[in-house]
């Protein structure tokens, strides 16, 4: 019975030692299966034939390698495509592939749901929330080289370059799962994924900031989006407990931050609400000293949200207040909103579903 399979997808390195120990067989095999999981993305231990037989039967016997599974692949009509996905016990989550030109970025989710109630935000509305598991981070990436037939990991001309923790769920609310998964994405010998192309973003868990440059070295990205804790206490509920102050003094000390190696401010433009010349000017003092960059993200609505984006105007102001004063403050092109896969949209169909008869009940 698969049930009580052990999946390999999601070990470590040394957690797979000791399952291949287990099993009485030397190190090194571990070594060779772990070649053929992350390098090869191979799921069926019958063609691993640098493995003795005997081993491949006892693996296929004793072991899996599972991803999530897949409930339904959409594709945008700009190129974007969304996985809604399963875990074992039903649960579902999403991840979204944003393709350009001469790369592509993966989005993937920390967690089903989210505990932190951004009042801009989708899947903060989310009831039913919980942990991914380091097999169903990692596996969102397994299941997107699948579709793309990136196996084994092409060196170069790769499509999967880049690995943005933006889907669902707040990643350093689950950080020994999200550090267990990018631990092995990042593995030279498996996915080989470069911290440099991975960004981890954080609404603004301040004690977690300084172990996230220490352990895994990404790249990190703060969901910013008010320059006064005043409006940031509405916005971003997590600063009632660390305000503004104490989340800039941790991007002061972000390990490994540097001009080549800035920190990103996300900043939803919100059409009255954050976005006046004025809050552009604050923005700019708040930002002294720290080596940063700011991501102007259009508001992308989703059904009965009270939020209204920015008009173009103002986000062309809001951005050349921030260019004048040195900042790159590139505004990002909405992707996948059709198919509601831009930041911000992502959710659960079964909760979506719940959401749509909750509106017809009380309209009925
Ligand atoms: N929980 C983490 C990571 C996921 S959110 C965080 O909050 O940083 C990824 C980004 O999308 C965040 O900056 C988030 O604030 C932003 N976002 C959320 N809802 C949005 C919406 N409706 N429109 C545009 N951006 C949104
Ligand atoms: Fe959670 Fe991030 Fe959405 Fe806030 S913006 S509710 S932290 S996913």
């Amino acid at each position: 019975m698969s049930e009580s399979k052990i999946n390999l997808v999601g070990q470590s390195r040394d957690e797979l030692a000791a399952t291949v120990a287990g099993l009485g067989e030397k190190p090194f095999r571990a070594r060779q299966l772990w070649h053929w999981i992350y390098y090869r993305g191979e799921t069926d231990f019958a063609q691993m034939t640098t493995l003795a037989k005997s081993f491949r039967e006892t693996l296929a016997e004793t072991c899996e390698i599972r991803r999530p599974a897949t409930v339904t692949e959409q594709l945008s009509e700009d190129g974007t495509r969304k996985w809604l996905l399963r875990g074992r016990d039903g649960n579902e989550f999403e991840s979204v592939f944003i393709p350009e030109e001469d790369r592509g970025a993966l989005c993937i989710s920390s967690q089903v749901g989210c505990t932190l109630t951004c009042a801009f935000c989708h899947t903060g509305t989310q009831k039913l929330v919980r942990n991914l598991s380091a097999a169903e981070i990692v596996g969102q990436i397994m299941v997107a080289r699948d579709t793309y037939k990136e196996w084994p990991s092409p060196a170069e001309g790769r499509l999967l370059t880049n690995i943005v923790m933006m889907g669902m769920g707040e990643p350093l609310y689950n950080y020994d799962a999200v550090a267990k998964a990018l631990l092995i994405a990042m593995d030279g010998e498996g996915l080989a994924m470069s911290k440099r192309r991975i960004t981890l973003s954080t609404s603004g868990v301040v004690p977690m900031i300084e172990q996230v440059g220490n352990e895994l070295g990404v790249g990190l990205a703060i969901s910013l989006h008010a320059v006064t804790d005043e409006l940031r206490d509405v916005l971003v509920p997590i600063n009632k407990k660390y305000p503004i102050s104490e989340l800039l003094a941790a991007c002061r000390a972000y390990p490994g931050s540097s001009n080549a190696r800035r920190i990103t401010f996300e900043y939803v433009m919100l059409n009255g609400v954050n976005d006046s010349p004025a809050d552009a000017r604050a923005l700019v003092k708040l930002l002294a000293g720290i080596p940063a960059k700011v991501n102007l993200i259009p508001f992308n609505k989703w059904p009965g949200v009270g939020y209204e984006c920015s008009t173009p105007e103002a986000i062309q102001t809001f951005s050349d207040i921030l260019n004048n004063a040195g900042y790159s403050a590139p505004v990002r092109t909405p992707r996948g909103r059709d198919i509601m896969a831009a930041c911000g949209q992502l959710k659960s169909a079964s909760e979506r579903q719940r959401g749509e008869k909750v509106q017809l009940d009380a309209t009925a």
